[in-house]
């Protein structure tokens, strides 16, 4: 990552036309945002880039080891001229070893990983949402896993407007917009703000987890996105040689990289579902292909490629 400078510009993104399974469908480019902030890392982390955090010395999140929000916040914070603490898991050795992929390039640019033996207890009180920065001190900006904060709509806003004045451009009054979920916070601000439905898939819970998160954020369940789950189920970080696959045949059928954790789930979920929608389809491209580094690696290492 080096080789780009470090910055917290963040470009318009474009839209572009690709193909998949024999359709056309208009993909909306954020992973082109910005090479650290990009995809909706770099949608929910506007609101904290354009504000001013002097009374703060330290970022704090928490997560899992190899999180794209975890390597943008690493950005984030050498940009802000502020620690980032970093909790987690223990370390498996063979990463504490040779780090690769966001963890890496995290710890490249400052982050300090702190290993929780009772992350879960950790991860529980962090995440309640009345309750915050207490135990990290008020000088520590405590951003949640993920990014799942309200302020993430201040960026997410910024993308729906972006589409639909493209559509409105273009003359497209029907279209269907499709994303990637983990926490939902993307999602659910974009189709609070979206003139277009929104048809999103849950990567690391079910439908419930997803509602109970979209909850959390917006109390109007008439901005809630119409949630999409594949017939088969998966597990959240598992290689599974299908979704290897489908990765390799948008990949190279477009000339594009797409991401190897939310994307081929949400692809599945697209070719199952896209017959049942309105009009165009526009698949947005999160970013987040810094982490195909070490989802590479755990293909090879299951033997799957
Ligand atoms: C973080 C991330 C997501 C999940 O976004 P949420 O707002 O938490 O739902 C989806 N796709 C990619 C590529 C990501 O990096």
């Amino acid at each position: 990552m080096s080789e780009f400078p470090l910055s917290a510009e963040l470009s318009i993104s474009p839209v572009e036309e690709m193909t998949f399974r024999g359709r056309k469908y208009f993909l909306k480019r954020d992973d082109l945002i910005n090479p650290y902030f990009n995809g909706n890392k770099a949608r929910k982390f506007d609101y904290f880039l354009n504000s001013d955090l002097s009374e703060y010395k330290k970022i704090a999140s928490y997560g899992g080891n190899q999180s794209n929000a975890m390597f943008s916040l690493a950005a984030f914070a050498k940009i802000k001229g502020l620690k980032f603490d970093y909790y987690g898991k223990p370390l498996p050795l063979f990463l504490k070893k040779n780090p690769v992929g966001n963890f890496k390039y995290a710890l490249d640019m400052g982050m300090n990983y702190i290993e929780l033996p009772d992350y879960e207890q950790f991860f529980r009180k962090m995440s309640s949402p009345e309750k915050k920065y207490d135990e990290l001190g008020k000088d520590t900006l405590l951003i949640r896993q993920g990014g799942a904060e309200k302020e993430a709509e201040f960026g997410v806003k910024k993308l729906a407007r972006e589409i639909n004045e493209w559509a409105q451009e273009k003359g497209i009054n029907k279209l269907s917009v499709f994303i990637q979920s983990g926490t939902g916070t993307t999602a659910v601000f974009l189709q609070k703000h979206l003139n277009f439905r929104v048809y999103t898939t849950p990567n690391i819970g079910n439908a419930d987890y997803l509602l109970k998160q979209f909850a959390l954020l917006e109390y109007n369940s008439d901005n809630y996105p119409v949630i999409l789950e594949t017939k088969k189920k998966y597990i959240f970080g598992k290689p599974y040689k299908e979704f290897y696959d489908i990765w390799e045949e948008i990949s190279s059928e477009n000339n594009i990289e797409f991401e190897l954790l939310y994307d081929p789930k949400t692809l599945i979920a697209l070719a199952e579902h896209n017959k049942n929608t309105e009009g165009e389809i526009m698949y947005i491209h999160s970013g987040g292909t810094v982490g195909n580094e070490s989802m590479l690696l755990r293909y090879k290492y299951k033997g799957i490629i």
